[in-house]
């Protein structure tokens, strides 16, 4: 069995089945009891297989786990409550004060909140345009640890060097971070790019409905991390690739307890049954959308890595399976934003992405509105840039929505 979605749809059957259930039930347990108090110590002392405690972990949440680490071709996976509990647990099991990583400047704006606080508590982090490898080169100093990317960047769709990062960590021997979440493991492979862990914001394209927030950090094998000064003795199994993930599940989620809930877990694993024919049909329409704007005359600049003229055009060509199903655009400055949104009838204002429905933000006025003008122009985010997160309805539809948006601007 190798094709991407026969992997996923038939995870749950490849454990012991409970029942013949062809879903992994939803198991709304805290606690987990044994016959014998030996057991219970065995289970506790990790010389036996069994459930704990539910902050880390649950039968059902393992499940999606072990789903997760299927579609990232990875060694094994932890869930997280958010996707934002999965980078944050994930750094601070890893880091500690003194450290440095670099980080792409193109990242999420919750990211770089995140990445802001870290810089507070005494680990170091510096921001470049990581479409450049070379310039995460330059940022690399003696006490750097690591190195954080996302694949296509929002709002502006950047591109990292994917490739060229992973061969430089590599060679450098750090630690490799690639946040697939724009991308999902049916477009983008981090493994083929030697990423040592990968963040998934399950909330996102894996979940796909809009209906449960997660996250998840998969080990990918790649890194030996015997060479990992920050693991714990404690967590130094016979295996050197599971130390860090073992570290960040132990020890990370003791202490922050982000767990993802049993019942989150199951939406989350059903929504990603069908990722592959979602992510086709959005990532479709997000090429027709972006050609469609691409040419229209109160259109100033179109943003999606689909178009011949983006920068990273080839790179994306190469690596990802299509160019994704979110892009961002700028209005000629004689259309009111405001007007244009509200007059959106079908397409809804709201935040959020990799949603079934099609969903418009307006970016400097919203989600990055808290950060300022000044962190906003050197992310390079117009005050007329709006975000569109592409879903599944038909592309007439989402056309017809466009056209009739703009068209009432040419009076
Ligand atoms: C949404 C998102 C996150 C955070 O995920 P949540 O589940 O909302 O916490 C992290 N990285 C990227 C790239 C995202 O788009």
């Amino acid at each position: 069995m190798k094709g991407f979605t026969s992997k996923i749809v038939h995870s749950d059957r490849q454990d012991t089945i409970e029942h013949g259930s062809l879903h992994k039930p939803v198991h709304a347990t805290v606690a987990y009891g044994y016959e014998d108090a030996r057991d219970l110590a065995a289970v506790f002392q990790g010389a036996q297989r069994g459930f704990t405690y539910g902050r880390q972990v649950n039968p059902t949440v393992e499940a999606l786990s072990t789903k997760i680490s299927g579609m990232e071709n990875g060694l094994a996976s932890v869930c997280f409550g958010t996707g934002m509990a999965a980078i944050g647990t994930m750094l601070f099991a890893l880091l500690r004060r003194g450290d440095h990583f670099v980080s792409s400047a193109y990242l999420f704006g919750n990211t770089n909140s995140l990445f802001m606080t870290f810089e507070t508590q005494g680990i170091e982090v510096t921001f470049v345009d990581a479409t450049d490898s070379g310039e995460v080169a330059s940022a690399i100093r003696d006490n750097t640890k690591l190195v954080f990317v996302e694949t296509i960047a929002n709002p502006r769709t950047q591109v990292a060097a994917l490739e060229e990062i992973g061969t430089l960590c590599a060679e450098r021997n750090l630690v490799y971070v690639v946040d697939n979440t724009m991308t999902s493991p049916y477009l983008f492979q981090p493994s083929t790019v030697q990423a040592s862990l990968v963040i998934n914001s399950l909330t996102k394209y894996i979940g796909g409905h809009g209906n449960a927030l997660g996250g998840a950090v998969t080990e990918m094998g790649h890194y030996d991390w015997l060479n990992f000064t920050n693991i714990y003795d404690t967590y130094r199994g016979s295996d050197p690739h599971l130390w860090a993930i073992t570290q960040i599940k132990k020890k990370g989620l003791r202490d922050f307890g982000a767990a993802l809930a049993p019942e989150a877990a199951h939406h989350i694993a059903v929504g990603a049954e069908t990722l592959a024919l979602r992510m086709d049909r959005q990532c479709a329409n997000a090429q027709t959308m972006a050609e469609y704007l691409n040419g229209h005359a109160l259109v100033e600049r179109v943003y999606y890595p689909g178009l011949p003229e983006h920068p990273q055009f080839d790179r994306v060509a190469k690596l990802f399976r299509h160019p994704g199903a979110l892009f961002s655009f700028e209005l000629d400055s004689g259309v009111d934003i405001w007007e244009f949104m509200n007059r959106l009838q079908l397409i809804i204002k709201a935040s959020n992405l990799g949603d079934n429905r099609t969903l418009a933000i307006p970016v400097a006025h919203t989600i990055y509105f808290e950060m300022g003008p000044e962190r906003r122009a050197s992310m390079g985010i117009d005050e007329s840039l709006i975000r569109i997160s592409v879903g599944i309805e038909e592309i007439d539809d989402l056309l017809e929505d466009l056209r009739t948006a703009l068209g009432q601007d040419t009076g």
